[in-house]
């Protein structure tokens, strides 16, 4: 299921995530949410490309991140960093913090150790985009977002533009679901109306 992505400064945001310790079936349903609510973020034309997505992100504080590798979909589960050098200093996005890039240090080649879906344990050794992707991730799933890289100065202007984007969101989600319920009020209606299929469909027309 397609979930909502929280935006800062949502205090969840702000919480360390538990280990996992059962591997069952809500952890494979975690996990393809986690996917498909990266894929429909990914598939809008006005955001960039969606690369990773964190549990806590969702509001789901388990130490579990989706992220995409050469175009394939995949995930860690306990992640831990065993071994990093060198470093990079590249500009980063973040679905909870919409159109906001920000130039975070971080390590260039990283080994890191995780557990997959069924709990066995795996090693990847990498570096360049995907590092930079998992040591993101990872800062999430310890509470702790991009913005320490900035100034006290610009984290608080960036939280002030993002309580706005936050109310901009709320609203134009409430007037989705009036909306909604409006289209099933009168879908219902239109059911009870015998005889009201051309009605219907020329309203349907208007409707496009
Ligand atoms: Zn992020």
């Amino acid at each position: 299921m397609i979930k909502k992505v929280l935006i800062w400064p949502d205090p969840k945001l702000r919480k360390a995530s538990k280990e996992v310790t059962v591997f069952d079936e809500k952890l494979t349903q975690l996990i393809i949410d986690l996917h498909q609510t990266m894929k429909e973020y990914d598939n809008k034309p006005h955001l960039p490309d969606c690369a990773g997505l964190a549990a806590p992100q969702i509001g789901v504080h388990q130490r579990v991140f989706v992220y995409k590798m050469k175009g394939e979909g995949t995930c860690m589960i306990n992640p831990v960093i065993l071994e990093q050098e060198g470093e990079q200093y590249e500009s980063e996005g973040c679905l909870s913090f919409p159109g906001v890039f920000i130039k975070v240090h971080r390590a260039n080649r990283i080994l890191v150790e995780f557990q997959d879906v069924d709990g066995n344990k795996n090693r990847l050794r990498t570096d360049g985009f995907v590092s930079r992707i998992i040591q993101h991730e990872i800062n999430h799933l310890d509470g702790v977002t991009y913005l320490h890289a900035l100034s006290q100065v610009k984290r608080d202007l960036i939280t002030r533009k993002l309580k706005k984007v936050q109310k901009r969101v709320a609203e134009q989600e409430r007037q989705f679901n009036e909306w909604k319920q409006r289209m099933f009020a009168e879908a219902d209606s239109g059911n009870d109306n015998p005889g009201g299929d051309t009605r219907g469909s020329s309203e349907t027309k208007e409707s496009l």
